[in-house]
């Protein structure tokens, strides 16, 4: 049986006269991994942090497990987990030193070298953030959005600018803790990304959401209505190419 544990509902969001988030509705299913793909500008990330809570919203509601944003807000801080800002904070601490201040802010008693091993980041436990690669540092950034154990996590964006071996280790990272029974939702602008990670797509433009479903469905949806691609599909693309030939193992160093 599935579980509602995000609904949102007629959220809006004005940046003064500017309407970027223009009455959206749409629950997450606990245990599902929830896309919101759209262009830059669409309004993703201006949704997730008001979920998150760190950005106010306009209008609308929106209740997490069942907790009210606008009566306990802290109270749906405790149960998500959000990419922490580690580089800029402190620069001076390594990877292990930065998760164990983060265990003691949230009062956890996670073991940090588990959590480094489950990002693949144990050979790096005494690097500091500005020596790690980009998908190092995004693996990382997941990592502390699991200190406090949450029940949702929140990824905006999480494989922009990284290569193919590094995306595809991330997107790996991400079905690893949805396997565990966290519920992720994640951002991008990539369709390939929402096509093969996502159980279900909300495709949000200028503000709005124009479909959601999950991606098989909207494709069908698609074919449904007579569309053909001009060109028969090949059997690869260059990306498979270029990861036959270079590998999948990471070249992080
Ligand atoms: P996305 O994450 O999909 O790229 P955003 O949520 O960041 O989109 O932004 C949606 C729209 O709101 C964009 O047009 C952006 O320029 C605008 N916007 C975002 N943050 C602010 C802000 N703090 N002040 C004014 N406009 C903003
Ligand atoms: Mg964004």
């Amino acid at each position: 049986m599935s579980h509602t544990i995000i609904s949102v509902k007629n959220l809006v969001k004005n940046y003064g006269k500017f309407n970027a988030v223009k009455g959206i509705s749409f629950d997450v299913q606990e245990g599902e991994i929830f896309g919101l793909l759209g262009p830059n500008g669409a309004g993703k990330s201006t949704t997730l942090e008001i979920i998150e809570t760190l950005r106010d919203k306009t209008s609308g509601e929106v209740i997490v497990d069942g907790i009210d944003l606008d009566k306990e807000p802290n109270e749906i801080k405790k149960i998500i987990g959000v990419q922490l800002q580690t580089s800029g904070y402190y620069p001076g601490l390594n990877l292990l030193q930065l998760i164990e201040l983060f265990c003691g802010l949230y009062n956890r008693n996670v073991d940090p070298m588990e959590l480094l091993e489950m990002v693949n980041l144990k050979d790096k436990a005494k690097a500091k953030v500005k020596e790690l690669s980009g998908g190092q540092k995004q693996r990382f950034s997941v990592a502390t959005t699991l200190i406090n154990e949450p029940r949702i996590i929140f990824l905006d964006e999480p494989t922009t600018g990284l290569d193919p071996q590094a995306r595809r280790s991330l997107w790996e990272l991400v079905k690893n803790i949805r396997q565990r029974g966290t519920t992720v939702i994640i951002t991008t602008h990539y369709m390939d990304e929402a096509e093969y990670l996502c159980d279900r797509v909300a495709i949000i433009d200028s503000g709005n959401i124009i479909a959601l479903d999950t991606p098989d469905k909207l494709i069908d949806n698609l074919i449904a209505t007579g569309f053909e691609r001009p060109k028969e599909m090949k059997l690869a693309n260059l990306e498979d190419v270029f990861i036959k030939l270079t590998g999948h193992s990471l070249r992080e160093e």
